[in-house]
């Protein structure tokens, strides 16, 4: 089973590598703490809980700008529900 990182999609067959290693998209900055599992498991699309913005691809979603990202719109990234 797959397993991907909530903030940059990024994509493992175990958790325990997925978590091992830095994540470019880690809101307290690129490469400043490790990918973290998203929990809601592998979809078919996955929907920004700020704004519902939809994609296919965890890693598209969350590589583009919220709009309505409650600290920083238009700077935060989509943040997909679970
Ligand atoms: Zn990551
Ligand atoms: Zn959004």
């Amino acid at each position: 089973m797959n397993c991907y990182c909530k903030y940059c999609g990024a994509k493992n067959s175990s958790i325990a590598s997925l978590t091992a290693s830095h994540c470019p998209r880690h809101p307290a900055g690129a490469n400043k703490g490790l990918h973290a599992l998203y929990e809601g498991g592998e979809k078919a699309k996955y929907v920004c809980k700020h704004c519902g913005t939809s994609n296919s691809s965890l890693a598209s979603l969350t590589g583009s700008h919220c709009p309505r990202h409650p600290l920083w719109a238009n700077k935060g990234l989509h943040e997909p529900a679970l």
